[in-house]
């Protein structure tokens, strides 16, 4: 399968399906580059993920504490609940429509929708008429999905694909864009080359970033960002292929039904130069290239490529603005107040959560909130 392929949301086992998982996956990758050459950065991301019996987000369950890293959701309810608000915005700006769906790529294990869904309890009509469609690449995560909202208001079904129609819908996205993999150009020389995977040649045991001896095609000169194409010979830009797919989709949807997607993730509001792929194993850095299936694998989302793909299919976009800011827009600091007077033990818990998710040094600034609406909708809440 091409990098384009896999990069995009979609492709993965049914329910159910639970591929055994193999610890070979490194082995595998240097016989393969052994035989056939290096492969792309993006191409190697795509298998340490999603490699159908070792791919980190097939066999994985990497969420929380005691795992490999920890999300908004998981640290306070408060931002799932702000996210269902969100959501019940969305829904009276869709002009309230009887039936409708919330999709949720990469749901994790499922606590921003458990408290999204409580929150919108306040509008018992949205309730009635929604459908949540997830996406999921792990089994592991849609069993703890399917744990977490059994007693969800609506009803809840997986799917493997988002499709290109149906009802009107709401999307959302938490961390999701971040793990779709990226691929690296390098200029070198003055040209414009790939960043490969490949064999270290002082230990072909081991793999090693290396550059393609050809330059870029022009079909994937065109991918570089057009503010960097004169950036300093040594540049490093990243490119999500990913995106143009899942935009193509949404603007599919958008013309039979109207809808707004919410991302909100970790990344930069202009398109940058240099290399942001880091892997994560027990809360810690590690060597992008030493655990392949084994370590949490991401790349800063560039959230103008994001919004250049949505303008360019005719899409609306708010945003990015700061996670922080989003946030308070929407009143996370009324709701802290609340939960402060409702459970007074817990006020320095409260206190330190807010800080988390909203302080400028800790989410509120790196992670960003970005919405992509069908054309002629009331501007997003909380941009
Ligand atoms: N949104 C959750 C989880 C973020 S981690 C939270 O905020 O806590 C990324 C999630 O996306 C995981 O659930 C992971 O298994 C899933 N995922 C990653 N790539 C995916 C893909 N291509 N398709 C579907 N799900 C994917």
């Amino acid at each position: 399968m091409t990098a384009e392929a896999q990069a995009a949301p979609g492709a993965w086992p049914a329910p159910g399906a639970r591929p055994a998982p193999a610890r070979d996956l490194k082995e595998r990758l240097l016989a393969r580059i052994a035989s056939e050459g290096p492969i792309s950065a993006a191409v190697y991301m795509s298998e340490a993920l999603y490699d159908e019996r070792a791919g980190y987000y097939r066999v994985m369950d990497p969420i929380g504490a005691g795992a490999d890293f920890i999300t908004a959701p998981e640290i306070s309810q408060m931002f799932g609940e702000l996210v269902g608000l969100w959501a019940v915005q969305t829904w009276m700006d869709l002009g309230s429509p009887a039936q409708f769906e919330i999709i949720e790529l990469g749901p994790g294990r499922g606590t921003m929708l458990a408290d999204a869904l409580r929150a919108a309890r306040l509008r018992p009509p949205f309730l009635s008429g929604a459908r949540v469609t997830l996406l999921e690449s792990s089994p592991a995560l849609q069993a703890v999905q399917a744990q977490t909202l059994a007693s969800a208001p609506c009803p809840v079904a997986w799917m493997d694909r988002l499709p290109a129609g149906g009802r009107p819908m709401i999307l959302l996205a938490n961390e999701f864009l971040d793990c779709l993999p990226v691929r690296q150009f390098v200029k070198r020389e003055g040209v414009w080359r790939e960043r490969l995977v490949g064999l270290d040649p002082t230990d072909r045991g081991r793999l090693a970033f290396l550059l393609s001896p050809d330059p870029l095609a022009s079909r994937d000169l065109a991918l570089v960002p057009p503010s960097l194409r004169e950036a300093p010979e040594g540049a490093l830009v990243e490119t999500r292929p990913g995106l143009e797919a899942l935009i193509e989709t949404l603007s599919d949807r958008f013309k039979t039904a109207p809808g707004r997607a919410l991302f909100i993730d970790y990344g930069s509001a202009a398109s940058e130069i240099g290399d942001t792929v880091q892997a994560l194993k027990a809360h810690e850095k590690v060597d992008p290239l030493a655990f392949p299936g084994e370590a949490d694998l991401t790349a800063r989302v560039d959230f103008a490529e994001l919004a250049r793909l949505a303008h360019a299919a005719g899409l609306e976009v708010a945003g990015p603005v700061g996670q922080g800011s989003w946030l308070k827009a929407l009143g996370i600091e009324h709701r802290a107040a609340v939960l402060r007077q409702a459970h007074p033990d817990m006020k320095a818990t409260i206190a330190r959560q807010f800080h988390r998710l909203t302080d400028e040094a800790q989410m509120g600034a790196l992670f960003k909130a970005l919405a992509i609406s069908a054309p002629g909708l009331p501007t997003a809440a909380g941009f």
